[in-house]
């Protein structure tokens, strides 16, 4: 594929742009920002929130298959106490989906459960929807179809954001701002430090339809393979399966060694009858997501490998043989891009020995590697405020995939459901700062623990 055509450098002329004013810019309404302008401006903020996509959303529609996890690894500890450890808006959103058919609820794991003990699958289509209504609910100004291309900084602060769409280009002036684009693009054009491992595979997850979910947990246990399985609501109906995945060494060869070819994982969730939520195919890219020309090869091969799945799944599974896409992604879904700096950076032992901070702003208890990896004693961890402050800038807060540089502390910290408390947080904090005219670091912990009670946020020590 041609990609290159270089020439040499154009020089843009400098040109006057229509600007807007606000108290908070959240850049991104993925999985962390829709959470982050609900929490600004429910805290009485003007709050503008900019985002790429035509919908909210980001990758908890697009990537994973469910919300990790509102609870605490009880059922892998005899004796623990379940505990609802992330409360607030997150668990908002939840119920509002349950209230239309959207949710799995938060169905208990019965195989697999030392992993996580409940599942929580979603509606990707109908949580846009609820998205969208919350934030207008709230007063957000919701920016959608508008893609943030630049920062205004002066010396250790940040004054505005430069956005691009078909109505233009335009500057959005604020007191505070958070980045949630899970690039960390504000930051990066903030002159932020940043990191960029490149140490995860990329993705497209497909939603399947045409399928049989009882004969696809026919086919999995038939061949002893299944390894996680969850009874929830689905359809309207409690009871059924919402939850699968199996050991594809256990499969039939010819599935396995494709499936493996094609970075295809067999976990699945689903609210509806003859349909699999998402079906994960992983690509592994030589350099960062952030390398535009890259990721063009890579969207390209991640659609191929689409291809490749519902054949498999078409040939192998009975039931499935009809199989079709109903869902892709409109980008491929990055686990980490660039790791952001701030003032704190989050170890895996602060995640494994369950540690918690003088500034908590919430407390998590989900693991991705468990039982390999795990809270101790299903307990929990805290996310302190100092972990969401962008080192070197006065204005400027983080939430979501951006944080934590240590690959395995990662693993957990990255999780939708501690991704959407690091937004309530956030969010609180550039409300609280933009009302008393103060930078990141001066907001007393105090108030921001007052507000964060006030908002439902759970503090588990
Ligand atoms: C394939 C895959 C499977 C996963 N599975 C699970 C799972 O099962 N359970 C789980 O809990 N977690 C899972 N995760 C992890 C989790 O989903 C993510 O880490 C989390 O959703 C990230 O949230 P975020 O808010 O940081 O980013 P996102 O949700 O990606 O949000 C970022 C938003 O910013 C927007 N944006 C980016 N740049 C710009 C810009 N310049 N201008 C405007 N908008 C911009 C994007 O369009 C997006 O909407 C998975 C991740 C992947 C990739």
């Amino acid at each position: 594929m041609k990609t290159d055509g270089r020439a040499k450098p154009y020089r843009e002329p400098a040109r006057n742009l229509d600007s807007r004013t606000f108290d908070v810019v959240v850049a991104g309404a993925g999985t962390a920002g829709v959470v982050a302008a609900l929490a600004a401006a429910r805290e009485g903020a003007k709050t503008a929130l900019v985002e790429a996509k035509g919908y909210p959303g980001g990758v908890a529609v697009e990537g994973g298959t469910a919300l990790h996890s509102f609870y605490n690894l009880w059922k892998a500890f005899p004796g623990v106490q379940k505990r609802q450890v992330v409360r607030g808006i997150p668990l908002e959103i939840v119920e509002r989906l349950a209230c239309r058919g959207g949710t799995t609820g938060h169905a208990e794991t019965t195989v697999g459960y030392d992993y996580d003990s409940v599942c929580t699958a979603i509606d990707t289509e109908l949580y846009k929807l609820v998205a969208f209504e919350m934030l207008d609910e709230a007063g957000v100004s919701i920016f959608v179809n508008t893609f943030l291309a630049g920062a205004i900084r002066e010396r250790t602060k940040l004054e505005g954001v430069i956005v691009e769409s078909r109505s233009g280009r335009e500057a959005f002036m604020a007191k505070c701002f958070v980045d949630c684009t899970g690039y960390g693009d504000l930051a990066a054009h903030a002159g932020a430090e940043y990191s960029e491992p490149n140490d995860h595979a990329v993705a497209n997850s497909i939603g399947l339809a045409g399928v049989s979910v009882e004969e696809y947990y026919d086919f999995l246990t038939s061949h002893d393979a299944l390894t996680e399985y969850a009874q929830g609501i689905r359809s309207g109906v409690d009871g059924r399966i919402v939850r699968l995945s199996g050991r594809t060494a256990a499969l039939p060869a010819e599935f396995a060694e494709e499936a493996k070819r094609i970075g295809m994982a067999t976990v699945t969730t689903t609210v509806h009858d003859d349909y699999f939520m998402f079906i994960k195919l992983n690509f592994g890219m030589p350099v960062s997501p952030t390398d535009r020309d890259a990721v063009t090869k890579a969207e390209i091969e991640l659609r191929r490998r689409q291809e490749r799945a519902v054949a498999l799944f078409r040939r192998f599974v009975p039931g499935c043989e009809k199989a079709f896409i109903a869902r892709t992604s409109p980008s491929l879904c990055i686990r980490r891009g660039r790791l952001i700096t701030c003032d704190y950076d989050i170890t895996l032992e602060d995640v494994l020995e369950g540690r918690h901070f003088d500034d908590d702003v919430m407390a998590y208890g989900f693991h991705d590697m468990a039982p390999r990896l795990q809270v101790k004693n299903g307990g929990t961890y805290g996310i302190p405020y100092k972990a969401l402050r962008v080192a070197g800038v006065d204005n400027l807060l983080a939430a979501g995939m951006l944080i934590t540089s240590d690959r395995n502390a990662h693993m957990s910290t990255r999780n939708t459901v501690c991704c959407m408390g690091q937004g309530q947080a956030a969010g609180t904090a550039a409300a609280l700062c933009a009302k008393k005219a103060c930078g990141s670091r001066e907001l007393p912990y105090v108030e921001l623990r007052e507000a964060l009670e006030a908002g439902g946020v759970h503090f588990d020590a």
